[in-house]
């Protein structure tokens, strides 16, 4: 068997010396305990942050010990009351190319509702995120304009499809000109601009809504935000729900920048992590499952080969190489 340990933690973008492989004996399983083989793994911007030694809504990896994250897979043996091998089952796992964990870890999922992978995508906390962060806290009404960042990612092509949903103008923002294509001509948004080659994206903001913004899903903070933000309307709101252009940061950059506009505007901003919405989580998995089935929601997915591209697909999201959620494929 194989995991991949974090080998030291990294001081801004991680790279080749912050994972390494090894081989590892499993135990024999305890009472209790579950043998899984995972089938695909997600990789996810907030598995940075646990990268460092810092205090956080989860604990820091320990360096050493295996990196985990969201994954499915089948159970290959069982100790524990309630699974069989061959089960479907998610939860987080180490990066092992097999696991022991404690059953109680897990959650058993239906193979015939949905393609295994789904459920850690638009099934899964990405699409609960989407829904829960734009419904709950954007309250987006018919005829609005939302923006959002890092809009061909897991979370934001979820977003703006809810958006459009809602009878809203959506539009996206987005790192290069084949995403923008995509979310225009596949997944219904009205506008989408480059942040990458916009000369002016304050500018290119505002002439992609012309009646302003009235709610900003926000994925990515930064200069994007800081654009967005000049565009925004009297009483908009801000669901707060990721800074990918800070996780690499070595130091925040900080300044008054634009929040006097926040204040002036009376523009509503609120950070949510999409556990605060636990225990909807079944509302939302419903309503997601069933916008799909009726065709409303559309999914696509950048899917690497191979446990060895775990770093790879990891160290991708920080460069813009998923269109959609990013899966490794074991
Ligand atoms: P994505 O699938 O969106 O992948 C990350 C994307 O971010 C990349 O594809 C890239 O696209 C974009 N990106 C990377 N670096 C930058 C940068 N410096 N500036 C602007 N865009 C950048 O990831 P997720 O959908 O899983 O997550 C999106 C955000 O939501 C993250 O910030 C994440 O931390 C957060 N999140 C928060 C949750 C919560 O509970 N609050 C739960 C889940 C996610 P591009 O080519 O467009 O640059």
């Amino acid at each position: 068997n194989q995991q991949i340990v974090l080998a030291s933690r990294p001081k801004g973008m991680p790279d080749t010396a912050t994972f390494q492989f090894e081989d590892v004996q499993l135990s024999p399983l305890k009472p209790g305990e579950v043998l899984v083989e995972p089938t695909y793994f997600s990789v996810d911007p907030y598995m940075r942050g646990r990268m460092n030694d810092a205090k956080s809504y989860v604990p820091p990896f320990v360096v050493g010990e295996p990196l985990a994250g969201g994954a499915v897979g089948n159970v290959i043996e069982s100790q524990a009351e309630g699974f069989a091998p061959g089960d479907l089952v998610t939860g987080t796992l180490p990066w092992a190319t097999q696991a022991v964990v404690p059953g109680n870890s897990l959650k058993k999922l239906d193979p015939s509702l949905a393609p295994a992978s789904y459920y850690l995508g638009i099934l899964g906390m990405p699409g609960l995120t989407a829904y829960f962060g734009l419904l709950d806290i954007g309250k987006p009404k018919a005829g609005e304009t939302v923006v959002v960042s890092g809009s061909a990612g897991a979370v934001g092509i979820i977003v703006g499809q809810i958006a459009k949903i809602q009878g809203c103008r959506v539009v996206g923002i987005a790192g290069s000109d084949d995403k923008v294509t995509l979310l225009q001509n596949e997944f219904g948004f009205d506008a989408v601009v480059n942040y990458k080659t916009a000369p002016d994206l304050t500018k290119a903001i505002a002439e992609a809504c012309p009646d302003g913004v009235d709610v900003y899903f926000d994925n990515v903070g930064g200069e994007v935000s800081d654009a967005v933000i000049r565009n925004l309307n009297f009483h908009a709101r801000i669901p707060l729900c990721g800074q990918i252009a800070l996780y690499n940061t070595t130091e925040i950059p900080t300044g008054p920048r634009i929040q006097p506009m926040l204040l002036t505007r009376s523009v509503l901003m609120q950070g949510f992590i999409v556990s605060n919405y636990q225990n909807r989580f079944g509302e939302g998995v419903r309503q997601l499952a069933a916008w799909v089935t009726e065709g409303k929601l559309k999914y696509t997915e950048t899917t690497l080969n191979g446990f060895d591209k775990l770093p790879e697909a990891m160290l991708g999201l920080f460069t813009g190489q998923n269109t959609g959620k990013m899966i490794v494929e074991v």
